[in-house]
């Protein structure tokens, strides 16, 4: 049954055969078939279909993809939160708090906290999401953490090398050993991706030979690579990112120019990225590396926020995510992060639209989702506006009035 989505007052596709920027038409129409986008034009001229749907000159746009989040595990850290916002400063140290939490939940737990959150998402206009394990941090818990994540998401990443656990503080070589060795065994089979916290300023992260060994023994496994890097100071998390050929290095906030130069780099035609000498960890030479910015992140710790205009000035392909964790920030809002990159980091609506629909598309590595091109999923976000605009102009406004998945109202 094919459904025509019609007067439509601004129509948001990313389809440059609309025009540069976001593709946008305005007095639109979409025509929806077998949960595919079949059609996109004025409204004058859509062609029929089985049935109509009058959105009353509403907004549309693509299905935001918040392609990093953490939104299955245990307990509570508001009190953390709160202590922060009062004069501690943030180390990052609560995890503990958490992975003591997830070890200790049942299933069900973790299932009802995984699907509320997705749930939550879905009503914020997000139709794609990337969830990581991470706060298992042992084979059991990690494997099942992502097997109820891959109930809620085909976009499943393998994140053992979150942090170090307490009871390896004294063998790290041990603890990276079970991430590359049985814990990967388990955790593969029920992840796309593999990601590690690269940074080196923190005592219970990964310095640039661990996360290394890490991300090329996820790329044998099977899986993709993405880095959380660069987040607490300049270290070597994009240049390793960009090494593996990752679809995307995470947060982004601390950058030198030659952090910046290789992620531009990354995109160019044989520029040459290291395809390592097994021959097994090549980039994808079709797609460099993202660069995610997670500023929700940043106004949750009142860090500064990372550089967005330098990445533009280079032409690097940005991404918005939420990161949405108990930790270091638990929104799950995309328009919040919409909000915060227009008036925080100083990307135009233009801009911060673009990077939370196509450009989380780029940094999963998705064409079919981002977008609102014919044979795009038909997953699309219905704004109580006359324009995308208004996600940064009334911030914290619920403006997200319905939301479309596979062609299905939701
Ligand atoms: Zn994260």
């Amino acid at each position: 049954m094919s459904v025509l989505l019609t007067n439509i007052g601004e129509l948001v596709t990313n389809d440059p055969g609309h025009g540069g920027g976001l593709g946008v038409v305005t007095v639109a129409a979409v025509v929806v078939d077998a949960g595919r986008i079949a059609w996109t034009g004025p409204a004058a001229s859509a062609p029929a279909a089985d049935v109509a749907v009058d959105l009353g000159g509403r907004c549309v746009i693509p299905g935001f993809v918040d392609s990093h989040s953490h939104t299955v595990f245990a307990g509570d850290r508001s009190a953390e939160f709160a202590a922060r916002m009062t004069g501690e400063p943030y180390t990052g140290g609560g995890i503990a708090t958490t992975v003591a939490a997830t070890r200790a939940a049942g299933d069900d737990i973790l299932r009802a906290r995984g699907q509320a959150l997705v749930r939550e998402m879905l009503a914020q206009g997000t139709t794609t999401v990337e969830i990581k394990s991470g706060y298992g941090q042992d084979i059991a818990t990690e494997a099942r953490t992502l097997r109820i994540a891959r109930e809620l998401t085909p976009e499943t990443t393998y994140l053992g090398a979150h942090t170090v656990p307490a009871e390896y503080a004294d063998d790290r070589p041990g603890y990276l050993r079970l991430v590359t060795g049985p814990m990967l065994a388990a955790c593969a089979p029920h992840a796309r991706w593999i990601d590690v916290f690269c940074e080196p300023a923190a005592p219970t992260a990964f310095d640039e030979d661990e996360s290394r060994a890490v991300l090329r023994a996820g790329l044998r496994a099977g899986l993709l690579a993405r880095v959380h890097g660069n987040q607490l100071s300049a270290g070597p998390g994009v240049r390793l990112a960009v090494e593996v050929g990752a679809a995307s290095v995470d947060h982004c906030t601390h950058l030198t120019d030659a952090d910046v130069d290789a992620l531009a780099g990354s995109w160019s035609a044989g520029s040459g990225s290291s395809t390592g000498s097994d021959g097994d960890t090549g980039p994808d030479t079709g797609h460099g590396t993202v660069a995610t910015l997670l500023p929700a992140v940043e106004f949750s710790t009142r860090s500064p926020y990372p550089d967005a205009r330098r990445l533009l000035a280079a032409g690097v392909p940005v991404a918005l995510a939420t990161d949405c964790n108990p930790g270091s920030g638990y929104s799950s809002s995309m328009p919040f992060v919409v909000a915060l990159a227009v008036r925080e980091m100083r990307m135009s609506p233009v801009e911060a639209l673009w990077s939370a629909t196509a450009g989380g598309a780029a940094a999963l590595r998705r064409d079919d989702v981002g977008h609102l091109r014919v044979g795009a999923r038909a997953d699309l976000t219905v704004l109580d506006a006359p324009s995308h605009t208004y996600l940064a102009y009334r911030p914290g406004v619920p403006l997200v009035s319905e939301v479309w998945k596979d062609g299905a109202r939701v």
